[in-house]
């Protein structure tokens, strides 16, 4: 027999409904069996003690009258007792009156107890017997024996039908285990079917069929839910593998067709992880360098930068990876013949949906022909700014005695010369007086261009005060209201802000209408930059030409009508562009003209501005 743990449930259910009411029953059965045997023993000796007692009770005239024939008589009547074996009617002596033997047993009477009121059972049969009494005084005794055969009988009738009530009722177990079968393995083996066919299709939308309201019902309604629960869960997934999966393409496609794009460009192209180790560097890297991939990934590429640049270089490049601001930088690279060429390096980070950088990307651009220019430029540039200074400082002091020399004359001459002497000596002086104001305003020019290196803050409204001062006097004649509001400190020289201040507010002066002057100086921040503004109600600007007047010996009118020699703006924007800033002018023709102009906030910006500016 099979492991009753392993057997099916169906069949698990149908044995122990078997077992359980056959052992049932048995207990039963022995139980019935045992008790009956006591009680009827019991039944019996009570019963026939009852019957000899008559039968003695019964007997006592004819033991008084040693009537035999009425005590054979007597005892005759116990042959409807088939199980009574013998019985004897005795005298005190022993000797025996009567006898009644059951036909066919043995002629002997039993032997009566000495008692002579008892019931034994011995080994043939219960002996019972009772005493004959006449007037208290026992005149015989009546003993008769019984076997045991109906023991036996009801034994056997009992153990007969015991067996017959297990059969029927094992029978009706068997058809109950059926019935059960339905009502409990059924569900069971519905989930086990279940189980069985999602864990082999791995298919969730499987369900059990709930076929009670128990706790199978119960146990079928949670299996389901968790089915449920697991089918959602696996539809998530497989739509996040999907998803995943279609953007692992998609990044693939994105890759290759960076790939191709940094291979077919002219410029050398790399990536870098997030930490900065170099994953990438295009074809051209390659073939430039004459090293391979291997050699120059992550931080093998510092064995190509010029040694000059190199600390420089990965400073700015540390810097980039810890903040993730974009930086650009020039800086050599060695040739595959050992030769530097001069590089403008751009270098993005491109970041993830959560801000998170998620790659680099530079692109290394080949300037050095056009640095090479730029620094022939440069010095020729130098040269030229050198010789402008000095000779507008050498010629300053020729100049100056033209124009004195030419007073001196018109005054000490004055009878000596004739009309037309003394015209021809004007024209000289005026002319000598604007030479002296063209080199004048010539070496400011070229100052303007002379930025100091590391700029200390400046108070504006300080060199605003300085800058109205020295102008008091033209302010003065044009009777002008100058209004100003806070103004900021700011990295730059005193003497290049009072310039620019100057020559705006002059020239607001100078073009202005016939209405009273007004002009109005502010300053706001914009962005890391301080954006000025000087205003005024004057003659304004036709919108063509605001670009133009910055330029140098740039005029919108003749010397007779606004003098000047056309370097004020120049030497203004001169200044601006040096510190990294911008002017510009809004206006319109008869409605007044704003000139901005920006500085950054911070002396560090302006250095660097100064130098990219220096450099273009
Ligand atoms: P200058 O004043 O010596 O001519 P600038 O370089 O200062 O030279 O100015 C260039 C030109 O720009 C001027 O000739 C003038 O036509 C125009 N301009 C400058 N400032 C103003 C202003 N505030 N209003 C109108 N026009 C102006």
């Amino acid at each position: 027999m099979p492991n009753l743990r392993d057997m099916p449930i169906k069949r698990k259910l149908m044995v122990i409904i078997l077992v359980t009411t056959t052992a049932a029953l048995l207990l039963a059965g022995i139980g019935i069996l045992v008790f009956d045997s006591v009680f009827f023993k019991a039944q019996l000796q009570n019963d026939l003690r009852a019957q000899a007692q008559i039968i003695a009770d019964n007997s006592t005239a004819a033991v008084s009258f040693e009537d035999e024939k009425s005590a054979t008589e007597m005892l005759g009547a116990l042959r409807e007792r088939p199980h009574i074996v013998s019985a004897c009617i005795s005298r005190t002596d022993g000797t025996i009156l009567a006898s009644y033997v059951r036909p066919g047993a043995p002629a002997d009477c039993p032997a009566a107890s000495p008692t002579g009121n008892d019931s034994v059972f011995a080994a043939d049969g219960l002996v019972v017997t009772r005493p004959i009494v006449l007037k208290d005084r026992r005149i015989g005794t009546m003993v008769l024996l019984y076997d045991l055969g109906e023991i036996d009988e009801r034994i056997k009738l009992f153990s007969g039908a015991v067996l017959a009530v297990m059969v029927v009722s094992s029978l009706l177990a068997f058809l109950l285990s059926s019935s059960l079968r339905e009502v409990i393995a059924t569900p069971i083996s519905q989930l086990v079917r279940a189980t069985k066919s999602v864990s082999e299709t791995g298919d969730y939308s499987i369900r059990a069929q709930k076929l009670s309201g128990d706790e199978l019902g119960l146990l079928v309604d949670r299996f389901n839910e968790m089915l449920a629960g697991v089918q959602s869960r696996d539809n998530d997934l497989k739509k996040a593998l999907l998803d995943r999966e279609a953007a692992i393409r998609e990044v693939d496609r994105e890759r290759q067709r960076f790939r191709f794009m940094a291979e077919s460009l002219p410029q050398k192209i790399f990536t870098a992880k997030p930490n900065g180790d170099v994953d990438y560097f295009n074809q051209q890297w390659l073939e430039f360098t004459g090293l391979t991939f291997e050699q120059i990934k992550d931080w093998g590429w510092t064995q190509f930068i010029h040694p000059d640049d190199l600390e420089e270089n990965l400073r700015t490049w540390k810097q980039a990876i810890a903040t993730g601001e974009p930086f650009r930088f020039e800086h050599r690279f060695r040739r595959a013949d050992g030769k530097f060429r001069w590089h403008l390096s751009h270098v993005h980070s491109m970041r993830d949906a959560d801000g998170n950088i998620s790659m680099w990307i530079g692109s290394n651009t080949d300037i050095h022909e056009q640095k090479e220019k730029e620094e022939d430029l440069q010095r020729a540039n130098d040269d030229l700014q050198q010789f402008a200074y000095s000779a507008s400082h050498d010629l300053q002091e020729p100049i100056r005695n033209v124009a004195v020399y030419s007073e001196l004359v018109a005054k000490r001459y004055h009878g000596v010369l004739d009309a037309d002497g003394q015209q021809f000596l004007g024209f000289l002086s005026e002319g000598g007086r604007r030479l002296a104001t063209l080199i004048s305003d010539l070496l400011a020019y070229t100052k303007a261009g002379m930025v100091e290196v590391n700029p200390a803050p400046v108070d504006s409204a300080a060199v605003l005060q300085h800058s109205l001062a020295s102008l008091a006097e033209a302010i003065r004649e044009s009777d002008a209201a100058v209004t100003y509001d806070a103004l900021p400190e700011v990295y730059m020289s005193e003497a290049h802000l009072q310039q620019v201040f100057q020559n705006l507010i002059s020239n607001a002066l100078k073009y202005r209408n016939q209405d009273q002057p007004r002009i109005h100086i502010s300053a706001i921040r914009n962005g890391s930059a301080w954006r000025f503004s000087v205003q005024d109600n004057g003659i304004g600007i036709d919108s063509q030409y605001k670009e133009r007047i910055f330029g140098v010996f740039k005029r919108l009118h003749n010397t007779h009508k606004y003098s000047g020699t056309g370097i004020g703006l120049a030497i203004c924007q001169r200044v601006v562009k040096r510190y990294g800033g911008q002017i510009w002018v809004e206006s319109e023709p008869g409605a007044g003209a704003t000139f901005f102009f920006t500085i950054p906030q911070y002396a560090q910006r302006v250095r660097a501005a100064a130098d990219e500016s220096s450099a273009g």
